[in-house]
């Protein structure tokens, strides 16, 4: 399967269209970003890194039953998706109080949560993707009480079934965020599950395994992307 246009070019991605309308090829890049995008940087083969994360925790998703837009990864950078049309929810799933649930209730971070916190963001970017619930997404049409159920749903699915391969690897899965799109009438999950999109810990040190590393330049940036992808791949 072969690139053809680029539909689009995100701050981690680019999107091409293939021969096959159904079909997208989702490229990553070494582009980093932080704070809606006011930090840049880049993390030497973190695309490749996160391309090969990725397919794995896909997989593994599909066969627990999480149906995923993953169809086959193509190359060091790329990968073979199905084509949706994103569900403008960013939906973050929290295990422990890390970023921005630590800022916005004023919590230390590292507080256990009693059970896993779902947040619904607005994806929009220039408003910096706000806070809502689920009464904003319904009022708003955001997505249907039938995909809000299928997304809440699969995201509690997800965070079960990565926080058991995490903790299998010596890594605590402290939160995520996960995108979901429409395809055939049904709501998959989409994007990319990687150390961009998660906080991952080390269970006996508590060393930040993640973008953290970036965001706050604790440096060895690479180097905690590359022990990730090791742990995964053992
Ligand atoms: P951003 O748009 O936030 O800069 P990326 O650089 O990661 O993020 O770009 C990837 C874009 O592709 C995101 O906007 C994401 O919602 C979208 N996307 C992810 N998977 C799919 C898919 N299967 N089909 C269509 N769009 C997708
Ligand atoms: N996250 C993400 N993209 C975003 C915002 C958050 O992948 O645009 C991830 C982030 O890496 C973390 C989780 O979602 O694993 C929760 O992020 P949080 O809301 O704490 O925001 P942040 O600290 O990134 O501002």
């Amino acid at each position: 399967m072969e690139k053809l246009k680029q539909i689009y070019e995100g701050k981690a991605k680019k999107l091409f269209e293939t021969e096959d309308p159904d079909l997208l090829i989702q490229e990553f890049k070494d582009d980093a970003t932080a704070f809606d995008a006011t930090k840049r940087g880049t993390i030497m083969n973190k695309g490749v890194i996160n391309n090969k994360l990725s397919e794995k925790i896909f997989g593994l998703l599909e066969e627990k039953g999480v149906p995923t837009h993953f169809v086959k990864r193509l190359n060091d950078r790329d990968m073979l998706v199905k084509k949706v049309k994103i569900v403008p929810i960013e939906v973050t799933m929290r295990n422990i109080v890390a970023g921005g649930m630590s800022k916005l209730l004023g919590l230390d971070e590292g507080i256990i949560l009693k059970e896993p916190v779902l947040e619904y963001h607005f994806k929009e970017d220039k408003l910096h993707d706000p806070l809502i619930n689920e009464y904003h997404v319904r009022a708003l049409g955001i997505a249907t009480d039938k995909e809000l159920e299928a997304i809440d749903k699969y995201s509690f699915k997800v965070n079960d079934e990565l926080k058991k391969f995490f903790d299998s690897k010596g890594l605590i899965l402290v939160d995520f965020k996960l995108e979901f799109g429409r395809y055939k009438g049904k709501v998959i999950l989409a994007d990319e599950v990687s150390p961009d999109t998660c906080r991952l810990w080390d269970k006996t040190t508590k060393e930040k395994l993640d973008k953290d590393r970036f965001r706050r330049d604790m440096g060895n940036v690479e180097e905690a992307y590359q022990e990730v992808l090791r742990r995964v791949m053992e």
